[in-house]
């Protein structure tokens, strides 16, 4: 008997990782129903566009694919977070088929059953059970909640994805360990703001194994730990029960690494940002987190030019920027984003000051991450592989998460393997990177 082909869908995936987890969970059901991906527009039978629309020029990007999209193939469906506000991708594209918001995989998946209905076919519908990872193998984004509950003035995900949704913490512990018996090396902790996990559900308590598992930041980290894979937390605010997971650091249970937006340092910018725990004593709380835990890696990430930034403001930012010692920065630039209680602001700050704010930001930042490298020289790293090359390979230490941080360039006296995790001795050290040798399997 002749079998129909399946019907092929091409999927962009546009945004910040919590996106890509969404395009995760679409593509994972499609698969499990038949659906196979395309390589490219043109080979498919429809394509489904993921977009993201946190910044002007992110919608931008979002409008250019989905226009590649109708151009190249015709059959188009729009979801994700510009899905949110479908009146600017409606006037551009009349002839798009369907418009969703973030995380309404029934919907779109309705949408592709409507134009392209599947094919049942045994041989078709074998899904691995732990999902389709978009991210390579050996790292998987976990997403512990959907939305949130703080109203940073600059930010309209609020408004788009709604207040914040936790996930029961027996659900994410599951979905952890079918990822670490896939052969995942390393779970990437996200959600729009990873420290109030669980507070809309008032830390309930779900079984798990043989004990009760509270939907708590710490009890969650604590868990995760136990499964023996590198576990980095991304999205924290600095709330002060964030200090109880630092000793789980120390004992080795999850990296010693934190991911905490700032934003900003300076108070009259924090306040009018509204950021959340933005009272909370930073500096001092830095300082105490590195005694106790002296590997602890920072990141963050500022914007410069937000309305009403003076120049004192800023120099208040680059003197607390030399004092914390942050890691890993990444910087932008404030833009407006249509619909954000921040534009209301006034005291916009002109676009040469922000790009000479920018540059003064980076400058600074280069040498203090350049500082913290060198550091490090002539110690030994635990470093997992995620390029293999013929003669140097490419890797991250505990210190740097996949996509945003720097490298670990390899050489080896072995082949190695992609999501191995070896022993390296660190020889030299650049702005962003390091460079050494294997010297332990
Ligand atoms: S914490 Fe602030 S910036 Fe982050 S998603 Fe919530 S409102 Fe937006």
């Amino acid at each position: 008997m002749q079998q129909a082909a399946a019907p092929k869908v091409s999927f962009v995936s546009l945004g910040c990782p919590k996106a890509l987890v969404d395009s995760e969970r679409i593509i994972t059901r499609l698969r499990a129903e038949g659906y196979e991906l395309a390589r490219k527009h043109d080979g498919a039978d429809l394509v489904i566009v993921n977009t993201c629309g946190f910044l002007d020029s992110a919608k931008q990007e979002s409008l250019g694919a989905i226009g590649e999209a109708m151009a190249e193939n015709g059959k188009v469906i729009v979801t994700g977070c510009m899905g949110a506000e479908p009146e600017q991708i409606e006037a551009a594209y009349p002839g798009v088929l369907s418009i969703t918001g973030p995380q309404q995989y029934e919907s779109v998946l309705d949408a592709v059953h409507r134009a392209l209905p599947p094919v049942h076919n045994p041989h078709l519908d074998l899904v691995p059970p732990q999902g389709i990872k978009l991210t390579p193998r050996h790292y998987a984004y976990l997403k512990i909640s959907e939305g949130c509950n703080n109203r940073c003035s600059f930010c309209i995900i609020p408004k788009l994805r709604g207040d914040l949704v936790s996930r029961q913490a027996n659900d994410v512990l599951r979905e952890a360990e079918k990822l670490v018996t896939a052969g995942v090396k390393e779970l990437l902790v996200i959600s729009q703001d990873t420290s109030a996990y669980g507070v809309d559900l008032k830390y309930a308590a779900s079984s798990w194994k043989d004990r009760e598992v509270r939907a708590k930041f710490f009890d969650l980290a604590k868990e995760l730990g136990e499964f023996g894979a590198w576990v980095r937390l991304q999205y924290v605010y600095p709330y002060p029960h964030v200090d109880e997971v630092i000793g789980l650091m120390t004992e080795g249970k999850i990296l010693p690494y934190l991911d905490i937006p700032f934003q900003h340092a300076s108070p009259e910018i924090l306040k009018a940002m509204k950021r959340p725990a933005a009272q909370e004593k930073t500096l001092g709380r830095i300082r105490q987190w590195r005694e106790q835990c002296p590997d602890l890696t920072l990141r963050s990430t500022f914007i410069v030019g937000f309305p009403g930034e003076t120049d004192s403001d800023f120099t208040y930012l680059l003197d607390w920027l030399d004092e914390a010692e942050i890691d890993r920065v990444g910087c932008f630039k404030y833009e407006p984003v249509a619909g954000a209680p921040s534009n209301a602001l006034g005291h916009a700050v002109p676009d040469e000051i922000k790009q000479e704010r920018w540059n003064a930001l980076m400058a600074r930042q280069q040498k203090i991450s350049a500082r913290r490298l060198k550091r490090k020289v002539g110690t030994r790293q635990q470093v997992i592989i995620d390029e293999v090359g013929p003669t140097v390979s490419k890797g991250r230490s505990k210190a740097d998460a996949p996509e945003i941080d720097g490298a670990v360039y390899l050489s080896s006296r072995r082949p190695l393997r992609v999501g191995e995790i070896v022993t390296a001795k660190i020889e030299r050290a650049d702005e962003y990177d390091l460079h050494g040798s294997v010297a332990g399997f």
